[in-house]
Protein backbone atom coordinates (compact mmCIF):
# COMPACT_ATOMS: atom_id res chain seq x y z
CA UNK A 1 0.00 0.00 0.00
CA UNK A 2 0.95 3.57 -0.56
CA UNK A 3 1.39 4.75 2.70
CA UNK A 4 3.35 1.84 4.29
CA UNK A 5 6.36 3.99 2.88
CA UNK A 6 5.40 6.95 4.62
CA UNK A 7 6.27 7.15 8.30
CA UNK A 8 2.87 8.31 10.40
CA UNK A 9 2.23 10.02 13.63
CA UNK A 10 -0.96 10.20 15.60
CA UNK A 11 -2.00 12.84 17.74
CA UNK A 12 -5.11 12.14 18.71
CA UNK A 13 -6.02 8.61 20.78
CA UNK A 14 -6.88 7.88 24.15
CA UNK A 15 -4.93 5.44 25.97
CA UNK A 16 -8.41 4.10 27.76
CA UNK A 17 -9.47 3.48 24.08
CA UNK A 18 -6.60 0.94 23.04
CA UNK A 19 -8.58 -1.90 25.34
CA UNK A 20 -9.40 -4.95 23.21
CA UNK A 21 -10.67 -7.94 23.94
CA UNK A 22 -7.43 -9.60 22.07
CA UNK A 23 -5.15 -7.30 24.28
CA UNK A 24 -7.29 -8.11 28.12
CA UNK A 25 -6.55 -11.74 26.99
CA UNK A 26 -3.18 -11.38 26.57
CA UNK A 27 -2.88 -9.85 29.57
CA UNK A 28 -4.41 -12.22 31.26
CA UNK A 29 -2.41 -14.54 29.72
CA UNK A 30 1.48 -13.54 30.71
CA UNK A 31 -0.24 -12.96 34.73
CA UNK A 32 -1.29 -9.16 34.50
CA UNK A 33 -4.54 -8.77 36.33
CA UNK A 34 -7.84 -7.64 34.05
CA UNK A 35 -10.40 -5.07 35.84
CA UNK A 36 -12.71 -6.31 33.42
CA UNK A 37 -13.93 -9.71 31.30
CA UNK A 38 -12.19 -9.34 27.65
CA UNK A 39 -15.51 -9.68 25.94
CA UNK A 40 -16.36 -6.37 27.62
CA UNK A 41 -14.32 -4.51 24.99
CA UNK A 42 -15.69 -5.62 22.00
CA UNK A 43 -15.96 -2.90 19.20
CA UNK A 44 -18.48 -0.40 19.04
CA UNK A 45 -20.41 -1.29 16.12
CA UNK A 46 -21.84 0.95 12.86
CA UNK A 47 -24.63 2.44 13.32
CA UNK A 48 -24.19 2.39 17.21
CA UNK A 49 -23.38 6.20 17.82
CA UNK A 50 -22.70 8.13 20.78
CA UNK A 51 -24.74 5.82 22.58
CA UNK A 52 -22.79 3.07 22.51
CA UNK A 53 -19.98 4.51 22.70
CA UNK A 54 -21.02 5.33 26.00
CA UNK A 55 -22.03 1.59 26.74
CA UNK A 56 -18.56 0.61 25.48
CA UNK A 57 -17.28 3.11 28.00
CA UNK A 58 -19.82 1.82 30.95
CA UNK A 59 -18.67 -2.03 30.21
CA UNK A 60 -15.09 -0.88 30.70
CA UNK A 61 -15.66 1.45 33.78
CA UNK A 62 -13.11 0.13 36.31
CA UNK A 63 -10.25 1.26 33.66
CA UNK A 64 -11.72 4.52 33.81
CA UNK A 65 -10.07 5.14 37.73
CA UNK A 66 -7.15 2.31 37.37
CA UNK A 67 -4.09 3.72 38.30
CA UNK A 68 -0.72 4.13 36.07
CA UNK A 69 0.77 1.04 36.91
CA UNK A 70 -2.38 -0.99 35.58
CA UNK A 71 -1.69 1.06 32.44
CA UNK A 72 1.97 -0.06 31.81
CA UNK A 73 1.61 -3.35 30.18
CA UNK A 74 -1.73 -1.91 28.20
CA UNK A 75 0.89 0.96 26.70
CA UNK A 76 3.45 -1.54 26.02
CA UNK A 77 1.07 -3.67 23.96
CA UNK A 78 -0.14 0.04 22.46
CA UNK A 79 3.80 1.39 21.63
CA UNK A 80 4.47 -2.23 20.38
CA UNK A 81 1.40 -2.09 17.34
CA UNK A 82 2.50 1.66 16.87
CA UNK A 83 6.15 0.46 16.10
CA UNK A 84 5.00 -2.11 13.72
CA UNK A 85 2.15 0.37 11.85
CA UNK A 86 5.63 2.71 11.54
CA UNK A 87 4.22 4.65 13.39
CA UNK A 88 7.15 7.33 14.72
CA UNK A 89 5.98 9.61 17.33
CA UNK A 90 2.40 9.79 19.34
CA UNK A 91 0.40 11.68 21.48
CA UNK A 92 -2.02 9.89 23.93
CA UNK A 93 -4.49 11.13 26.51
CA UNK A 94 -4.22 10.50 29.80
CA UNK A 95 -6.60 10.50 32.73
CA UNK A 96 -5.66 12.93 35.38
CA UNK A 97 -7.40 9.68 37.90
CA UNK A 98 -3.89 8.02 37.52
CA UNK A 99 -1.85 9.89 39.78
CA UNK A 100 -1.84 11.09 43.12
CA UNK A 101 -3.72 14.48 43.35
CA UNK A 102 -0.73 15.04 46.28
CA UNK A 103 2.13 17.37 44.52
CA UNK A 104 5.16 14.93 46.17
CA UNK A 105 3.52 11.82 45.15
CA UNK A 106 2.47 12.90 41.98
CA UNK A 107 5.61 14.11 40.86
CA UNK A 108 7.48 10.67 41.85
CA UNK A 109 4.58 8.89 39.77
CA UNK A 110 4.87 10.18 36.76
CA UNK A 111 8.89 10.22 36.92
CA UNK A 112 8.56 6.46 36.90
CA UNK A 113 5.80 6.33 34.61
CA UNK A 114 7.82 8.09 32.06
CA UNK A 115 11.26 6.27 32.59
CA UNK A 116 8.96 3.39 32.37
CA UNK A 117 8.15 4.52 28.65
CA UNK A 118 11.18 5.86 27.90
CA UNK A 119 12.36 2.13 28.34
CA UNK A 120 9.40 0.78 26.49
CA UNK A 121 10.25 2.97 23.02
CA UNK A 122 13.88 1.95 23.41
CA UNK A 123 14.27 5.12 20.37
CA UNK A 124 12.02 3.02 18.05
CA UNK A 125 9.04 6.15 18.50
CA UNK A 126 8.18 8.96 20.83
CA UNK A 127 5.61 8.80 22.98
CA UNK A 128 4.01 12.18 24.47
CA UNK A 129 0.80 12.28 26.82
CA UNK A 130 -1.71 14.89 27.26
CA UNK A 131 -3.90 15.21 29.99
CA UNK A 132 -7.73 14.72 29.32
CA UNK A 133 -10.04 17.01 31.13
CA UNK A 134 -13.50 16.00 30.28
CA UNK A 135 -16.29 19.04 29.80
CA UNK A 136 -18.49 17.49 32.91
CA UNK A 137 -15.62 18.28 34.93
CA UNK A 138 -17.22 20.55 38.03
CA UNK A 139 -16.22 24.12 38.71
CA UNK A 140 -14.50 23.49 41.86
CA UNK A 141 -11.51 21.27 40.41
CA UNK A 142 -10.84 23.25 37.19
CA UNK A 143 -8.48 25.36 39.18
CA UNK A 144 -6.84 22.37 41.05
CA UNK A 145 -6.42 20.27 37.74
CA UNK A 146 -5.07 23.78 36.24
CA UNK A 147 -2.23 23.95 39.20
CA UNK A 148 -1.40 19.97 38.43
CA UNK A 149 -1.22 20.58 34.75
CA UNK A 150 1.14 23.51 35.80
CA UNK A 151 3.39 21.25 37.71
CA UNK A 152 3.61 18.73 35.58
CA UNK A 153 4.58 20.74 32.88
CA UNK A 154 8.10 20.66 33.63
CA UNK A 155 10.92 18.05 33.38
CA UNK A 156 9.45 15.63 30.61
CA UNK A 157 5.98 15.79 32.16
CA UNK A 158 3.17 16.36 30.11
CA UNK A 159 2.86 18.05 26.47
CA UNK A 160 -0.32 19.88 26.50
CA UNK A 161 -4.28 19.01 27.52
CA UNK A 162 -7.20 17.46 25.63
CA UNK A 163 -10.55 18.96 26.68
CA UNK A 164 -13.34 16.16 25.46
CA UNK A 165 -16.86 15.60 26.19
CA UNK A 166 -20.11 16.18 25.09
CA UNK A 167 -20.08 19.62 23.40
CA UNK A 168 -23.40 22.00 23.86
CA UNK A 169 -23.54 20.93 27.16
CA UNK A 170 -20.71 22.14 28.79
CA UNK A 171 -19.30 25.04 27.01
CA UNK A 172 -15.22 25.50 26.27
CA UNK A 173 -15.79 28.83 27.84
CA UNK A 174 -16.12 27.22 31.28
CA UNK A 175 -12.34 26.52 30.82
CA UNK A 176 -11.02 29.80 29.29
CA UNK A 177 -9.23 30.60 32.49
CA UNK A 178 -7.07 27.48 32.32
CA UNK A 179 -5.85 26.94 28.59
CA UNK A 180 -4.78 30.38 28.98
CA UNK A 181 -2.65 29.95 31.90
CA UNK A 182 -1.71 26.58 30.95
CA UNK A 183 -0.59 27.75 27.57
CA UNK A 184 1.67 30.63 29.32
CA UNK A 185 3.58 27.41 30.50
CA UNK A 186 4.08 26.24 27.36
CA UNK A 187 1.41 23.33 27.08
CA UNK A 188 -0.37 22.67 23.94
CA UNK A 189 -4.24 23.02 24.33
CA UNK A 190 -6.44 20.68 22.07
CA UNK A 191 -10.22 20.66 22.10
CA UNK A 192 -12.63 18.24 20.93
CA UNK A 193 -15.03 20.07 18.91
CA UNK A 194 -17.37 20.19 15.96
CA UNK A 195 -17.38 16.75 16.24
CA UNK A 196 -21.33 16.60 17.16
CA UNK A 197 -21.59 19.80 17.96
CA UNK A 198 -21.62 22.35 15.30
CA UNK A 199 -19.55 24.89 13.42
CA UNK A 200 -19.94 27.22 16.39
CA UNK A 201 -18.49 25.18 18.94
CA UNK A 202 -14.64 25.09 16.73
CA UNK A 203 -15.07 28.93 16.72
CA UNK A 204 -15.45 29.07 20.20
CA UNK A 205 -13.29 26.61 20.96
CA UNK A 206 -10.29 28.52 19.05
CA UNK A 207 -11.82 32.15 20.44
CA UNK A 208 -12.22 31.41 24.05
CA UNK A 209 -10.24 28.18 24.32
CA UNK A 210 -7.28 29.28 22.41
CA UNK A 211 -7.50 25.78 21.27
CA UNK A 212 -3.71 25.16 19.15
CA UNK A 213 -5.61 22.09 17.67
CA UNK A 214 -9.10 20.68 17.03
CA UNK A 215 -10.20 17.08 18.22
CA UNK A 216 -12.76 16.17 14.77
CA UNK A 217 -13.62 19.86 13.25
CA UNK A 218 -16.01 17.90 11.09
CA UNK A 219 -19.13 20.48 11.58
CA UNK A 220 -16.84 23.17 10.74
CA UNK A 221 -17.07 22.23 7.05
CA UNK A 222 -20.94 23.50 7.39
CA UNK A 223 -19.45 26.63 7.76
CA UNK A 224 -17.64 27.98 4.82
CA UNK A 225 -16.28 31.37 6.41
CA UNK A 226 -15.10 29.28 9.16
CA UNK A 227 -13.33 26.38 6.40
CA UNK A 228 -11.59 29.81 5.15
CA UNK A 229 -10.36 31.02 8.77
CA UNK A 230 -8.91 27.18 9.07
CA UNK A 231 -6.95 27.34 5.90
CA UNK A 232 -5.72 31.07 6.63
CA UNK A 233 -4.83 30.00 10.04
CA UNK A 234 -3.46 26.67 9.46
CA UNK A 235 -5.24 25.23 12.38
CA UNK A 236 -4.54 21.54 13.06
CA UNK A 237 -7.73 19.09 13.05
CA UNK A 238 -7.60 15.49 14.03
CA UNK A 239 -9.42 13.52 12.02
CA UNK A 240 -10.53 9.87 12.85
CA UNK A 241 -12.55 8.72 10.36
CA UNK A 242 -13.61 5.35 11.38
CA UNK A 243 -14.61 7.81 15.08
CA UNK A 244 -16.18 10.03 13.06
CA UNK A 245 -18.53 7.10 10.81
CA UNK A 246 -19.34 5.18 14.24
CA UNK A 247 -19.98 7.93 16.17
CA UNK A 248 -22.06 9.86 13.26
CA UNK A 249 -20.16 12.88 13.27
CA UNK A 250 -19.44 11.66 9.49
CA UNK A 251 -22.86 10.14 7.63
CA UNK A 252 -20.44 8.20 5.06
CA UNK A 253 -17.17 8.02 4.22
CA UNK A 254 -18.21 9.78 0.90
CA UNK A 255 -19.52 12.50 3.02
CA UNK A 256 -16.22 12.57 5.29
CA UNK A 257 -14.15 16.59 4.62
CA UNK A 258 -10.72 15.05 4.64
CA UNK A 259 -10.89 14.70 1.18
CA UNK A 260 -11.72 18.59 0.70
CA UNK A 261 -9.54 19.59 3.57
CA UNK A 262 -6.61 17.87 1.49
CA UNK A 263 -8.11 19.30 -1.55
CA UNK A 264 -7.76 23.03 -0.12
CA UNK A 265 -4.26 22.35 1.30
CA UNK A 266 -5.59 22.27 5.18
CA UNK A 267 -3.62 21.32 7.97
CA UNK A 268 -4.71 17.77 9.46
CA UNK A 269 -3.88 14.43 11.07
CA UNK A 270 -4.95 11.03 10.50
CA UNK A 271 -6.27 9.68 13.94
CA UNK A 272 -7.97 6.60 15.58
CA UNK A 273 -9.31 7.86 18.93
CA UNK A 274 -9.33 5.04 20.27
CA UNK A 275 -8.92 1.87 18.35
CA UNK A 276 -9.95 -0.69 20.47
CA UNK A 277 -13.40 0.93 20.88
CA UNK A 278 -13.93 1.48 17.24
CA UNK A 279 -12.24 -1.20 15.82
CA UNK A 280 -9.11 0.15 13.95
CA UNK A 281 -5.91 0.91 13.81
CA UNK A 282 -3.53 3.68 12.38
CA UNK A 283 -3.00 1.09 9.05
CA UNK A 284 -6.37 0.59 8.65
CA UNK A 285 -7.52 4.51 8.78
CA UNK A 286 -4.62 5.06 6.38
CA UNK A 287 -6.13 2.87 3.84
CA UNK A 288 -9.53 4.08 4.33
CA UNK A 289 -8.46 7.44 3.27
CA UNK A 290 -6.36 5.83 0.69
CA UNK A 291 -8.76 3.66 -0.76
CA UNK A 292 -11.93 6.28 -0.91
CA UNK A 293 -10.34 9.70 -1.48
CA UNK A 294 -6.99 8.10 -3.26
CA UNK A 295 -4.52 10.13 -1.49
CA UNK A 296 -0.86 9.16 -2.40
CA UNK A 297 2.04 9.30 -0.80
CA UNK A 298 2.68 12.64 -1.33
CA UNK A 299 -0.37 13.42 0.62
CA UNK A 300 0.19 11.14 3.26
CA UNK A 301 3.45 12.63 3.15
CA UNK A 302 1.95 16.46 3.81
CA UNK A 303 0.37 14.64 6.35
CA UNK A 304 3.13 13.26 8.01
CA UNK A 305 4.67 16.72 7.83
CA UNK A 306 1.84 18.35 9.31
CA UNK A 307 1.23 16.11 12.20
CA UNK A 308 4.92 16.29 13.47
CA UNK A 309 4.65 20.26 12.98
CA UNK A 310 1.91 20.27 15.06
CA UNK A 311 3.16 18.16 17.88
CA UNK A 312 2.68 19.52 21.36
CA UNK A 313 6.53 18.37 22.21
CA UNK A 314 8.72 20.79 21.67
CA UNK A 315 11.67 18.60 21.67
CA UNK A 316 12.25 15.14 19.64
CA UNK A 317 13.99 13.01 21.08
CA UNK A 318 13.81 9.78 19.10
CA UNK A 319 16.33 9.85 16.50
CA UNK A 320 13.57 8.05 13.98
CA UNK A 321 11.19 10.88 14.11
CA UNK A 322 13.39 13.47 14.40
CA UNK A 323 15.07 12.24 11.01
CA UNK A 324 11.21 12.34 9.62
CA UNK A 325 11.56 15.94 10.25
CA UNK A 326 14.64 16.33 8.78
CA UNK A 327 13.73 14.59 5.90
CA UNK A 328 10.59 16.69 5.35
CA UNK A 329 12.38 19.94 5.73
CA UNK A 330 14.69 19.00 3.08
CA UNK A 331 11.94 18.26 0.81
CA UNK A 332 10.04 21.52 1.44
CA UNK A 333 13.62 23.33 0.76
CA UNK A 334 13.74 21.32 -2.78
CA UNK A 335 9.94 22.44 -3.80
ZN1 LIG B 1 -11.13 11.82 21.20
Amino acid sequence: MVHEAVPKVELHCHLIGVLTPALLRDLRADGHPILVEPEAAAPVQFGEGPDGFGRWLTRVEPYKSAGWRTYLPILGWYIDKLVEQNVVYAEMMISPLMFSRDFGALAQEFEEFRTWVREREAGRIQIEFLFLVPRSLPDELIEKDTQRCVFLAKDNGISGISIAGLESHMPASRFSRMCRELKDHGLGIEIHAGELGGPEEVCEALDVGFADRIGHGIRAFEDEDLVARLCDEQVHLEFCPTSNLKMGAAKSIAEHPIGRARDLGMNFSINTDDPGAFGCSMTSEFELIHRYFSFSKEDFSKVAQNSLASRFAKELRCKVAANLERAQSEVVALA
